[in-house]
């Protein structure tokens, strides 16, 4: 094992073995190591993109070869040999650009990015070859199987069972009726049945795609957007689809992707964690007649490399998932969609820090297809980039629905006594809607009872032993939990610091509302929807499609309820407290908020029924709010692109924030310091233009008993960001503490 300096390629003659391998191995560090290959060469040759067995100190791990050298800095004698080759042929060769273009981007190890990207399987070095399964089918008629086979019952009983299934049965169909394969080989023997291995998830690719079901006839909005999509199905050509709630974006999709799979091409659909529900999934398997893969955190091991390998392969021309699916190998790229594409689940918040929608823009560029981002409240980066002109602008401005989305109407909390956090016009507002047959949902965004607990005689709040956090009281089960850490602890039985049993609830969270609304309205049934009570996923479903039937009820959830499901019944929705995102100190809390308000607001009057949207707030004056209520989000969104222009913050600067944490307080700050001092001096002797800011602490200095500082980077160009991140990446490698951990987080989401 040995550095390798350098990962340009000089390639071997054609033919000839190379003299060293440049692997890119599991770990932190962010450079290549260099092997001799041994055992047996692979069929089609050494090249990038082989998985290998590598010795790594102690151990052994699987890495990638990256590049076939002629040479290497190191004399060759001291180059440790692989093990061996784990591929007959290379991993895709645009997974790996892929990988390598993140990698880069995002100042990661190529090693650990690989190693994120492959499914388990793979990275444990596993084969990558299709699981198959067997199929058999009746061979003959069965009237004259039943004349062989007189004398044997069970046989006899599997023909018939066969003949019920034309297309044939696969082995664990018949043993689920208490046949055995080897009673079907038997028959296979006797030439009566035949028997042949076909992929796991089957499906022969796009070649024809039958629509399972007829696609809707479009309105004129929508389907000027689809022939602005038509216009370039060959080439990069990304575009906002930029439509209201319940405009029917879906079925632009639907229809783009139908033109895609005409041509051949595979789909690629990038959806929110909240996102990809058993509705979104039977959406576009209802309607297309061909294999939808679906790639989410359920799936087994052994799952996730059949889908990965059939969208590799191409027997799978849709392939819909979350965040990490944007790494999921294609044969035939076509399109790539990005559906809420202001979400905030496609960062990843720890380790490779990538935006899975940035990673799929640079992706469709290189691929050279078009990709679609669809919101009904896109990103200020997306916005800007529209507005720029870099992106198609296609905006749906109606419902498919009669009903508009409803209004936001604030409503005034100020002196006003509350019950379950909800105050007496907004209750009756909620008795009318019962009383008139619909659904109300009420979105508080804070799970468990109350968001503190506080002593009524001395002012005690109870506080996070680890964290510079309140703790959050629970009832069911009782106990105060801090959200930012999960430690947990029964609530006390007096005040720890006055000793008076006088402790009271603070604030209201979905147990006090669910609570307050059971008792307000007995004889309606309070559904409460946070990740407490769905903690298994069937109760999830379960509780939506009880929803789904339409009585009338009262739906009380967190964003979990709020984002993206439709429930057609609801016809009030109201927000609990809708101030936490106004005056919050991250730059991009108050897009967010305004976000998150606009979609909860388009759950109401989805389909039959108007809807009517309630917004309690303590700033009813707030001039922001107060633009999102009376002109609605595209407006607040273009007020708050001057605001970040002239902020100088993105989108019209690029960031990035290093973190830094440690046990001690001082050794944080130190570490923090240092990096800044250092980055300060190199970016002077190098006149670049990039800003260094800090190091400050971190919004929450002490979590998890560790303590955080940051230091910001921040330049108009985004080259000279990428220089300047890329030389504190390395400079902090070389010159790290074991007691301080540090990453940098490339274009950051959040400066928590
Ligand atoms: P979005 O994704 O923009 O929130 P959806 O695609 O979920 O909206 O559409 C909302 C509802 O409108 C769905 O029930 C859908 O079937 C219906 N819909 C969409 N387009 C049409 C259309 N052209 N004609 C009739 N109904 C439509
Ligand atoms: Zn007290
Ligand atoms: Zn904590």
């Amino acid at each position: 094992m040995a550095d390798s300096k350098d990962e340009s390629p000089d390639t071997p003659a054609p033919g000839a073995a190379p003299a060293v391998l440049r692997v890119a191995v599991p770990t932190p560090l962010r450079r290549l190591f260099d092997y001799r290959p041994a055992g047996r060469p692979p069929a089609d040759g050494w090249q990038p993109g082989l998985r290998v067995k590598v010795p790594f100190g102690r151990r052994q791990l699987v890495g990638i070869v990256i590049a076939c050298d002629s040479r290497s800095d190191w004399p060759t004698t001291q180059l440790k040999p692989i093990v061996e080759c784990l591929d007959a042929a290379p991993l895709p060769a645009d997974w790996l650009w892929l990988c390598r273009f993140t990698a880069r981007y995002y100042q990661h190890s190529l090693g650990d990015t690989l190693h994120l990207a492959l499914p388990g399987p793979l990275r444990q070095g596993r084969p990558l070859e299709a699981r198959t399964r067997e199929r058999w089918q009746l061979l003959v008629t069965s009237e004259a199987a039943l004349e062989q086979l007189a004398r044997a019952p069970r046989q006899r009983e599997l023909i018939a069972l066969l003949a019920q299934h034309r297309q044939g049965l696969i082995t664990s169909a018949a043993t689920a009726q208490g046949f055995t394969r080897a009673q079907l080989k038997t028959l296979a023997d006797k030439g009566l049945v035949s028997c042949h291995e076909e992929p796991l998830t089957a499906g022969s690719g796009g070649q024809e795609t039958i629509l399972a079901e007829p696609s809707l006839t479009l309105n004129r909005e929508q389907a000027a957007a689809l022939s602005t999509l038509h216009e370039a199905l060959d080439s990069y050509h990304p575009c906002l689809l930029h439509g209201v709630t319940g405009s029917g974006k879906t079925e632009v999709y639907l229809q783009l992707i139908e033109a895609i799979l005409a041509k051949g091409g595979q789909a690629l659909i990038l959806v929110p964690e909240i996102g990809l529900t058993p509705q979104t999934l039977s959406r576009f398997r209802r309607r297309f007649r061909a294999p939808v893969v679906a790639l989410h955190s359920g799936l087994t091991d052994l799952e996730r490399l059949d889908a990965w390998e059939a969208a590799r392969s191409g027997r799978a021309p849709i392939v819909i998932g979350t965040r990490s699916a944007v790494f999921t190998p294609l044969a035939r790229p076509g399109v790539i969609i990005v559906d809420e594409e202001h979400d905030g689940s496609f960062k990843q918040q720890d380790g490779l820090r990538y935006h899975a929608r940035d990673l799929a823009i640079a992706r469709a560029h290189k691929d050279g297809i078009p990709i679609l981002l669809g919101s009904a409240t896109p990103s200020l980066e997306s916005l800007a980039q529209a507005r720029a002109g870099r992106y198609r602008h296609l905006r749906l401005t109606q419902r498919a629905s009669r009903h508009a989305p409803a209004k936001l109407e604030l409503v005034d909390l100020r002196g006003r006594l509350r019950q379950g956090g909800l105050i007496p016009p907004v209750i009756d507002a909620i008795r009318q809607a019962l009383a008139a047959e619909g659904q109300v949902l009420v979105f508080i965004n804070r799970r468990g009872f109350a968001p503190s607990l506080a002593c009524h005689q001395c002012g005690w709040i109870a506080e996070c032993p680890h964290c510079d956090a309140r703790q959050t009281l629970h009832r069911q089960p009782q106990r105060l939990m801090c959200h930012h850490c999960e430690q947990q602890m029964p609530p006390p039985d007096a005040c720890p610091a006055c000793g008076s049993g006088d402790l009271r609830p603070l604030g209201a969270g979905t147990e006090r509302s669910e609570e307050t609304l059971a008792a307000l309205f007995p004889d309606t049934p309070v559904y409460r929807i946070d990740r407490d009570s769905t903690r298994r996923k069937e109760s999830f479903d379960q509780l939506l499609s009880e929803i789904r039937r339409g009585e009338p009820g009262l739906l009380v959830g967190t964003q979990m309820l709020a984002k993206g499901h439709h429930l057609p019944h609801v016809t009030l929705v109201v927000v609990v407290n809708a101030d936490a995102g106004l005056y919050a100190s991250d730059f991009r809390a108050l897009e967010q908020s305004a976000q998150l308000l606009v979609q909860v607001a388009g759950r109401a009057g989805r389909a039959e029924r108007p809807g009517r949207v309630l917004v309690q707030t303590l700033h009813p004056d707030d001039p922001n709010l107060r633009l999102l209520a009376d002109s609605g989000y595209d407006a607040l969104a273009y007020q708050l692109l001057e605001e970040r222009r002239l902020a100088m913050l993105p989108p019209y600067r690029h960031l990035a924030l290093t973190r830094f944490e440690a046990v001690q307080e001082q050794d944080a700050r130190d570490a923090a310091e240092a990096a800044g001092t250092a980055a300060r001096e190199w970016l002077a002797e190098r006149h670049l233009a990039v800003h260094c800011l800090g190091p400050v602490p971190a919004p929450m200095e002490r979590r998890q008993n560790r303590y955080h500082m940051q230091l910001m980077l921040s330049a108009d160009k985004r080259s000279a960001l990428h220089e300047a991140g890329a030389w504190l990446a390395g400079w902090l490698e070389n010159t790290g503490s074991r007691r301080v951990r540090w990453s940098l987080d490339i274009d950051p989401m959040t400066l928590s």
